[in-house]
């Protein structure tokens, strides 16, 4: 499938076309040390659409080559999300099966006398390393002999040393303008215990060693990273050709993802899990897949959103009523549109027959009419919004008020006539009474009214929790502008959760999680698949509906 052109597509068709390469391959490589959000999902979205359209392979590789962070908890959400997206890997790979290679290409290098075992502390190398203005310092230890070096590379191996005892480092050039250059640290000492290999291994490749080597093996074609890795292209090269890979892969960056209203690294979204922001990784509130599928948010609309916004050189914000505006525009014609009560209030109307109930039709969704009709119940009371009703209205509100007459959906006009109270003057309840003439659906043009409530009936109703949800973060955090001495932390809504309870139609008792519905004016909803019951249905706000209603 051809979405649009971008510049990837253009290197690929290039490529292909000048015979660089005969075939495609891309991967998705997260490190499996916390749940994937959309900036993931473009990365996820960009590499599998573009081998797909030269009929090429993307491999989901974990790179999983840093013990301390990384958990098979999210090796296995990440793979779940993958696959929910809509993608198929071809290869499924970890970094940490390729250690043993990793280990036989470093020992290649410093026997070409092209990495060497340095005794400096952390803080002593990127004291040496100098400054953008400043070249670097050789390492005293940088003339170490090949023989020394094999052994002593082969005793941090062993578990000889302790923890940044020693570190081995790709021997470049200290003075290169590019301080990536300058004699990086290619393995380090981690006595700590890999989910994968277990205890195998005290020694860890770093990630600017290990990433291209995984490419080279995988025999990745293209390796699209995000715009921060930029300056370590040269290494990247580097490392693929003085490892004397067969396979040359290349690199391309693109610009991150940002959404405005959330924030989109992988460590603060820990930090608002652990300290107890939100109720864990799939929070409603979260920028992550698994937070957005609980919310309510489709494969597709995600899919299209980042489709739509295409591919940029540089990082950039998006605005989230962007990503709102996908998600509504595929729940459209979809979701069957039904009637709930968020904060009820009850009404009765007193000229209606005390024990009669009739059957009404509906339509599910009037702007897809396969879908059908329904039939819900009417009768004497029923609830409508506590805010459809005001008792001193201002000027131009056409809801309910007393005297005032408005339209029930697919029901009857009702004419407010009296205002019941409790001892502390709380509205606690309203009388109505109807005109049977008016009813839906039989072409009644006798009178008009300005007002259109939605209502559900209070004997049948089924009672339902509504989780209101706001912004996560407020507008005037854009990450990396937080006024100094605040943090993040400091922008999150407090508002970003209401819990409401109230009512929905008869016919919804039986719904199932992630069924979705348009509650009629109030938006969008998905029924929550982790806190909902048999007698306790839970609805979360996907999106509110593109305001045109106005007080
Ligand atoms: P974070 O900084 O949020 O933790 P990361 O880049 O460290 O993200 P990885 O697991 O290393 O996360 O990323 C896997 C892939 O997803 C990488 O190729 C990375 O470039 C890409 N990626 C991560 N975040 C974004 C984003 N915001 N926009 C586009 N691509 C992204
Ligand atoms: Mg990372
Ligand atoms: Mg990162």
């Amino acid at each position: 499938m051809d979405h649009t052109s971008n510049f990837i597509k253009n290197i690929m068709i290039d490529d292909l076309e000048s015979g660089k390469r005969d075939h495609i391959v891309t991967r998705f490589p997260p490190e499996p040390n916390g749940y994937l959000h959309i900036g993931h999902a473009k990365s996820i979205i960009l590499n599998f659409d573009l081998a797909d359209e030269f009929n090429g392979k993307t491999n989901l590789r974990f790179d999983d080559t840093n013990p301390l962070k990384e958990d098979i908890e999210f090796v296995n959400s990440i793979k779940e999300d993958v696959k929910w997206l809509g993608y198929e890997w071809d290869g499924l790979f970890f970094a940490s099966n390729y250690f043993d290679e990793m280990y036989d290409r470093a020992v290649l290098l410093i026997k070409k006398g092209l990495a060497y075992v340095d005794d400096l502390s952390a803080d002593e190398i990127r004291q040496y390393r100098g400054t953008l203005t400043e070249p670097g310092k050789n390492s005293p230890y940088r003339d170490r002999s090949i023989e020394e070096n094999l052994e002593l590379f082969e005793k941090m191996r062993a578990g000889d040393y302790q923890n940044g005892e020693k570190v081995l480092r790709a021997k470049i050039d200290m003075s290169s303008p590019n301080i990536n250059l300058r004699d990086p640290v290619i393995y380090r000492i981690a006595h700590a215990t890999h989910h994968n290999t277990g205890d195998k291994w005290c020694i860890y490749p770093m990630y600017a060693f290990a990433h291209p080597l995984e490419d080279a093996i995988e025999g990745v074609t293209h390796s699209i990273c995000t715009i921060e890795f930029e300056d370590q292209r040269p290494l990247y090269n580097w490392i693929v050709e003085h490892c004397e890979m067969e396979s040359q892969p290349q690199q391309i960056e693109f610009g991150r993802l940002n959404v405005t209203n959330t924030v989109m690294s992988k460590r603060k979204l820990k930090q608002l899990v652990e300290e107890g922001f939100v109720d864990g990784w799939d929070d409603p509130r979260m920028p992550t897949i698994s937070g957005l599928r609980r919310k309510g948010y489709t494969a597709e609309a995600i899919r299209n959103f980042c489709r739509a916004l295409g591919v940029q050189k540089s990082n950039g914000a998006v605005d989230s009523q962007m990503l709102e505006h996908y998600v509504r525009e595929d729940l459209k014609l979809k979701a069957l549109r039904t009637m709930g009560i968020v904060k009820p209030l009850k009404v009765v109307i007193t000229n209606y027959p005390e024990d009669q109930v009739e059957m009404l039709e509906a339509e599910n969704n009037p702007e897809n009419p396969e879908m059908g009709t329904r039939l819900i119940p009417f009768s004497r009371e029923i609830y409508i919004e506590q805010d459809d009703f005001m008792e001193n209205p201002p000027k131009k509100y056409f809801r309910l008020f007393p005297g005032n007459e408005v339209r029930l959906k697919h029901a009857y006009f009702i004419k407010c006539e009296e205002v019941i109270k409790d001892e502390d003057g709380n509205v606690v309840e309203i009388h109505c009474t109807y005109d049977p003439e008016t009813k839906s659906g039989t072409g009644f043009t006798g009178r008009k009214v300005k007002g259109t409530l939605h209502w559900v009936d209070a004997k049948n109703a089924v009672p339902a929790e509504f989780r209101m949800y706001e912004p996560l973060v407020l507008d005037e955090e854009e990450e990396n502008e937080v006024e100094e001495g605040k943090t993040f932390l400091d922008y999150v809504n407090p508002n970003s959760l209401q819990v409401l309870n109230g009512f929905v139609e008869p016919n919804m008792k039986d719904v199932k999680p992630h069924d979705k519905f348009q509650f009629f004016r109030h938006g969008y909803f998905n029924v929550d698949p982790k806190d909902t019951t048999e007698g306790n249905l839970v609805f979360n706000l996907i999106v509110s509906l593109k305001s045109s209603f106005k007080l």
